[in-house]
Order: structure tokens, then sequence, then C-alpha cells
């Protein structure tokens, strides 16, 4: 209907049509509301209107009351702060869905608490099915030692256990998971992975990287009911937090079918960018789709590789060994072992459109990955490509230009800074640390910043991850003014790169990531003003209302009832 009308209007040049003297209504305003719009030619409003999902008006309460009609919904904000919708740059969707309902270890401060919490949910669990998820870190624990499988093996003896640590680098599966996997003294250690192993030789539980893999493929799937309900609880959970995009790395392809029936159902209540692995390129090489191929709500056409492993499981590849692990400098991963594979598969891609995004985290891994970004850009020749390196963690000083020169984005994840700096300098020094969760040092060389989390290796929470890049604060309190406070984000910069950055990391600048008349109306509504208030604070303020194309899809009020 309103189109017809705004059609009209256009059409009719108005002499035909009843209402063509005024423009047509809005289906919604917002007003009363303190906007920061994260665009520069217009920063700042009170209203906002918006018609079917775009938003056509932004300013003073009186200049947008004139979209005003007899059918237009009105908010009244109060006063509080209104924003463009969080857009995660990098999220595991229906895993953090799942791990909503699976056992939480992450806050287990003892590995006894962590053993309990695997028995009492192991006695819930059918005989047979097997207890996954987890999130456990044994930094928080004293001794922080790596579980075995000893601890959990007596109160499972049915029930087999693949339990993973945060950052999903590491397993620890009990004496059942190993026998269902086949995982023996003998089993070898796979190219990029280790099966930790005790003094006799014997697998402890706990295996790293690839190895991770021969342990996972005895898992049995999700069913495509388990999977649907895992998303649809990631889809409540991120528009309970403000976030309306989330990029999502290496999903299942079973994943990218379930967001598509959702769509096409009008359920899919997040946008959503995938990016499949790489080893998978050539499914979007044969179809021909290109980068961020797709409609508002769901895109494709992005390859998610994999450099090296993680800082926490000492995988993570660096030029010098770890100080608390002499002979040790991290690993490959396999899709790097040999150099000549990535390379293959990467040129595939880029040679097809697709774009490129690459899990880097130590320093040679990164400058690995930056040498290979630049032999393709000398084979195929230079073209706006927007090549991302994912959580792009330690740095080496020889790189910040390198990495600007090639226009990488580095795709962040502020919440791990403070959760690693707990003790990563303990493992990589004083030197390295410097080049750590470098925000600011990759702004002043000019390099584009996407903000996410890496749910549910973190949690979704911008509010979070807004703490986390202004304040620094790592998560033990010890360091309260910051660590590395030079580092900090201020907050427009942070929110800033958490909206246009991540839109612009996946090519939908024109589209979202700031308050514009045009734009899909992507907003939230936060509880107190994130742009004023102690950045202390920040960790503490509530989402009020989340829109997504102008529907609500979020409402404190609502939630509470
Ligand atoms: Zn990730």
């Amino acid at each position: 209907m309103k189109r017809c009308l705004l059609e009209l209007v256009v059409v009719l040049g108005g002499a035909l049509c009843p209402f063509a003297q005024t423009q047509p209504a809005a289906d919604l305003i917002i007003q009363n509301a303190r906007i920061w719009t994260v665009d520069s030619a217009l920063p700042e409003g009170e209203a906002v209107a918006v018609l079917g999902d775009r938003i056509v008006a932004v300013g003073s309460n009186q200049q947008v009351a004139a979209w005003r009609g007899p059918h237009t919904h009105i908010v009244d904000a109060g006063g509080k702060r209104l924003l463009p919708g969080f857009n995660d740059a990098h999220v595991h969707f229906s895993d953090g869905g799942a791990q909503l309902d699976n056992v939480e270890l992450n806050d287990a401060t003892s590995a006894q608490e962590f053993a309990r919490r695997i028995r009492e949910r192991a006695a819930k669990t059918a005989k047979g099915d097997w207890l996954l998820g987890g999130d456990w870190d044994e930094t928080k624990w004293s001794p922080a030692e790596l579980p075995t499988k000893e601890l959990i093996d007596a109160a499972t003896p049915g029930t087999p256990v693949a339990v993973n640590r945060y950052d999903g680098h590491m397993v620890l599966a009990n004496s059942l998971a190993l026998k269902l996997a086949g995982i023996t003294a003998q089993t070898p250690d796979p190219a990029g992975g280790v099966i930790v192993r005790d003094r006799q030789g014997n697998p402890t539980g706990a295996l790293k990287d690839a190895a991770q893999d021969i342990l996972f493929k005895a898992v049995p799937a999700l069913t495509h009911d388990q999977r649907r309900h895992a998303i649809e609880r990631a889809l409540g959970h991120a528009a309970s937090l403000g976030v309306t995009s989330v990029q999502n790395m290496d999903p299942d392809y079973a994943d990218i079918a379930i967001y598509s029936e959702l769509l096409d159902e009008g359920r899919l209540t997040t946008r959503i960018y995938a990016a499949p692995l790489i080893t998978q390129v050539d499914d979007q090489v044969r179809i021909g789709i290109r980068r961020a191929f797709g409609g508002p709500y769901l895109r494709i056409g992005g390859v998610k590789a994999f450099a090296d492993g993680s800082l926490g499981s000492a995988t993570a590849y660096f030029f010098e060994p770890f100080l608390d692990q002499p002979g040790n400098r991290g690993l490959l991963s396999d899709g790097m072992q040999p150099i000549s594979l990535m390379r293959d598969h990467m040129m595939r891609g880029d040679a097809a459109g697709l774009q490129l995004c690459t899990h880097a985290i130590g320093d040679a891994g990164i400058s690995a990955i930056l040498d290979l970004y630049a032999e393709i850009e000398k084979q195929h020749g230079s073209r706006d490509r927007r090549w991302r390196i994912e959580h792009a963690q330690h740095m080496a000083a020889k790189d910040f230009d390198r990495f600007a020169e090639l226009h990488v984005i580095a795709s962040v994840q502020p919440y791990h800074a403070i959760d690693d700096g707990r003790w990563a300098e303990r493992r990589i020094g004083h030197d390295r640390a410097t080049r750590t969760y470098a925000f600011r040092t990759f702004l002043n060389h000019g390099v584009r910043l996407a903000l996410g989390t890496d749910w549910n290796v973190a949690p979704l929470n911008p509010m979070l991850t807004l703490y986390a890049a202004t304040t620094r604060a790592t998560l033990d309190g010890k360091n309260p003014n910051g660590w590395f406070p030079e580092q900090k984000l201020t907050i427009k910069e942070a929110i800033e790169a958490y909206t246009m950055g991540s839109a612009y990391a996946e090519f939908q600048e024109h589209e979202k990531g700031s308050i514009t008349a045009g734009k899909l109306a992507d907003m939230v509504l936060l509880s107190d003003d994130v742009l004023s208030i102690d950045p202390a604070k920040i960790r503490d303020v509530k989402v009020l209302q989340t829109w997504v194309g102008g529907k609500l899809t979020y409402d404190v009020d609502m939630a509470a009832r």
C-alpha cells in the first residue's frame, strides 16, 4: 500500500493522488532519542523515520514529524541513546546457539568444579549421547594445568565426552570418546595437530587443533531440528544484545540451509554473511558466486582459511618460541602444510571473485598470509578485494605497513585482549605484547578495523566488546587503567569499527552501518549513554529495543513479561 502510494507520487507527479501533496507516511518514527548516526555528514539527531525496511529521514523531532501519518507507529525513546545496530564481524553462530544449551564450563574456577559440572550433566544425559560444548578455560584454575580424562572418566562411563576449550583450539575427550574415535597411544599426531600424551605416551584426552578432527569425526552430526533450534536460540540472543548483523565464519553448509529456510519463513531476524571453509572453495567457484552474493538478510561469497592455531593453546605460529615453552613456536594449520596448498586455494578463490578471510594469530602466521596476499595481487592485479585477517593478534613490527599497503582489514575481537591479557605476557614476553591486540597502531597505519567477538569463543554482548576496546582492563582486575593502554580505542572509534567498519568488511557500507536516510533500518536503543558514561560502566549497559529492517526484534519490557 505504502509502496503504491510512493510510486503514484513519483509517476503522477502528485496530480491525481489525493495524498500526493504530502510525502508518504512513515511506518515507524523513533523520537526523543539521542542519536549518534556514525555518519559524518549528519552525526547527530533526535528522531528517525522508517518506511518499509529503510530509513527515510534523520533529524530533529520537528523535521522528522513531517513523516508522521495516521498509521505511523511512534516510539518515544525517552532521551536514550540510539545507535546503528551492531554488526559482529566474526561469529560461529550455530555453535554459539548450541552452547546456550550445553554444559557451561567457562566460569568454572577449578578443575574440581569443571569435573563436578560434567558429572552433573552426564547424569542428566541419555546413555550414549555425547556431552559437548563447555568452553572451559584452565587459566582460571590454580594450578592452571590442562585437564585430563582421569578427571572425568569415573563419572562418565557411559557418556562420551568431548568438551572444547573456549578458544576452539583444544578439546578434552574422556576414555569412551577416545575409544569411539579410535585414538590410542599408537595414533600419530596429524599435521597441524597434537595429541597431548603422558610420560608413557598415552593420550591424556586433550587434543589440539587438527587432532580434534579425529575426535569430531566420531561425533554424530546435529539433526536438522537440533541445528534449527540452536540457530533460533542464536537469533534470539543476538536480538537481545542489539546485534543486527553477523558474519558467520566457517559455517557448515547445513547452517546455511537453515538460514535459507528461516529467511523463507520470514523468521531470519539477524542479517548473515557466511564464509564457508576455504577447503570447500570449489563449491562457490563452480556456482559462480562472488563476494557478498545474496540479499539483505543472507549473503555468501567469502571463504574462511586458517593460518595457525591460538595463543592459549600454544599453537599460534610465531617467529620466536614461547617463553614458557622454549621448544615450541606454534603450528601452521594443516591447510598451510605445505604452503602451496593454501596458495592454490586462495588463488582459485580470488580468481573467482571470492573474499578471503584468514584466521592468523601469531606474528609468523600473519606474515605468511600477507606474503600470500601479496603474491595474489602480483599475479591477479589490484582491485577492491577487502582481504581480511581474522584476529590479527600478534603483529611483527615490520608488517603494519604491509597490512595497510595491501588494504587488508583487521577483523579483531577486543574481548580477547582483556581475557588473554591476564597471561599473554608470560607466554610471549613484553616486546611482543606491545604489538598484541594493537588496535591503535593499526589505525595509525591507516588499517581499517572491523569489530566482533568470535562468539562462542567470547561472549556475543557488544557492551563487553566496547568495554574491552575502551578500557583494556583485563578480566582479573589487575590492569584497571588498561593493559597496554596506548592501544585503547575511543568509544566513537570502537562503535564505528563495530558498525561501519564491519559493514565495510562485508561490502555493505552503502546498505548499513550508519543511521542514514536510504539505509536499512537496523538500530539499537540503549539503557545508558555509552558515549558519555565512564567506560568502566559500559559493560553494564543493557539493550532496551532492537530493530532490524524497521521491525522490532527485541524489547526489554516484552522479554521481562
Ligand atoms: Zn573464530
